[in-house]
């Protein structure tokens, strides 16, 4: 079971053009912005336009052309800021535990230095 979407997160208010971001990229199903408190020297992160809390939510929920669009606009953004090499990191974290902060879907892209190993 997912949480009721809130319309009121700072993502959703972002998507309404209500308050600024830093774009990198937008298209009929997807906006890239940086994060505003960068963990990388690239820390961007991609959001799917539709109501969607989390990965586990629009992995349920959201039509294919919705997911399609969405990860082809995750490579995009990746590619387009040529991260492919030497690489790049995609995170999406879900629930609390996970330490989601936003109740919006997004995948957070960082690149920019070495990475290190994924924490456990
Ligand atoms: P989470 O912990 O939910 O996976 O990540 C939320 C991310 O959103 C954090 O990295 C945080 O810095 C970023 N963030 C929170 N509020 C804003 C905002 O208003 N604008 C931008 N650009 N990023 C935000």
């Amino acid at each position: 079971a997912t949480a009721a979407y809130d319309d009121g997160n700072i993502f959703a208010r972002i998507l309404r053009g209500e308050i600024p971001c830093n774009r990198v990229f937008e298209d009929a199903h997807a906006l890239a912005f940086h994060d505003i408190n960068p963990q990388a020297p690239h820390h961007v992160l991609v959001i799917p336009k539709g109501r969607y809390v989390s990965w586990d939510d629009f992995s349920a929920r959201a039509d294919d052309a919705e997911i399609a669009g969405f990860v082809r606009a995750v490579g995009h953004v990746a590619r387009a800021a040529g991260l492919v090499a030497p690489g790049y990191r995609l995170l999406a974290n879900v629930g609390r535990d996970a330490h989601q902060e936003v109740p919006h879907l997004h995948v957070h892209i960082f690149a920019g230095r070495p990475l290190g190993p994924m924490l456990a």
